[in-house]
C-alpha cells in the first residue's frame, strides 16, 4: 500500500519569527503515526537549518528546488549532496512556478524515491480546487503513463499527491479518492488548518 504523503510548501514566505510560529504548532499537534502519513514540510533554503534544529523528528523537510549537477562554479545554486550533507532528504523539482516564471523544463531521471504531484495550475493559490472526480481522473492517468514508460512496479508503488488550493474543508474527500495519495499544499501549509490536511491521512 502507498502511505498517504502530505507535504507543505511555503513557497518563499516567511520571516525566522514566522518560522518558529509555524514550526511550534507542527511540534505542538497531534497527527496520526509514522506509519500512517508522511509529513514533509518545506521551507524557503534560508531558514532549513534552523526548521532542522526545531522541527519534531517524525516530520521531514525538503528543500524547493536543487541544482541538478555537482557542486562547483554555480553562483547561488545548492547541490543536491549540500542538502544531503545538512540532513535534507526531500526536495520538490519543476514546481509550475518555477517553470513559468523561471524557465525549467521536464527533466526527471530515475524514479526510485519520487513522489509524483499534480498540481493544475488553475487550482494553485486560487481557492479553485479540482472535484475529487477530477484529481482521480488525472492521477489514474498518470499511473498509466508511468506503467507504460516506466515500468508496472512503480505504477502501482509510486505515490501520486494532489496540489492546488488543498483545505482543510476539501481534504477529506479528495484523500478519500483511491488515487489521491496525499497532498502538496500551498499557502493552508503556513496555517494551523495544515494539521487537519495531515489528519485527513486517517
Ligand atoms: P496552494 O495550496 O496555495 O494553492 O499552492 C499549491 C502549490 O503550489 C503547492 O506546491
Amino acid at each position: 500500500a502507498r502511505k498517504f504523503f502530505v507535504g507543505g510548501n511555503w513557497k518563499c514566505n516567511g520571516t525566522i519569527d514566522d518560522v518558529k510560529k509555524i514550526v511550534t504548532m507542527l511540534n505542538e499537534s497531534e497527527v496520526p503515526s509514522e506509519d500512517i502519513v508522511e509529513v514533509v514540510v518545506s521551507p524557503p533554503f534560508v531558514f532549513l537549518p534552523l526548521v532542522k534544529a526545531l522541527l519534531r523528528s517524525d516530520f521531514a523537510i525538503a528543500a524547493q528546488n536543487c541544482w541538478v549537477r555537482r557542486g562547483g562554479a554555480f553562483t547561488g545554486e545548492i547541490s543536491a549532496e549540500m542538502l544531503v550533507n545538512l540532513g535534507i532528504p526531500w526536495v520538490i523539482l519543476g514546481h509550475s512556478e518555477r517553470r513559468s516564471l523561471l524557465g525549467e523544463s521536464n527533466d526527471i531521471t530515475h524514479w526510485t524515491n519520487i513522489v509524483l504531484a499534480y498540481e493544475p495550475v488553475w487550482a494553485i493559490g486560487t481557492g479553485k480546487v479540482a472535484t475529487p472526480a477530477q484529481a482521480q481522473e488525472v492521477h489514474v492517468g498518470l499511473r498509466k503513463w508511468l506503467s507504460e514508460y516506466v515500468s508496472s512496479e512503480v505504477a502501482s508503488s509510486t505515490r501520486i499527491i494532489y496540489g492546488g488550493s488543498v483545505n482543510a474543508a476539501n481534504c477529506k474527500e479528495l484523500a478519500a479518492q483511491p488515487d489521491v495519495d496525499g497532498f502538496l499544499v500551498g499557502g493552508a501549509s503556513l496555517k494551523p488548518e495544515f494539521v487537519d490536511i495531515i489528519k485527513s491521512a486517517a
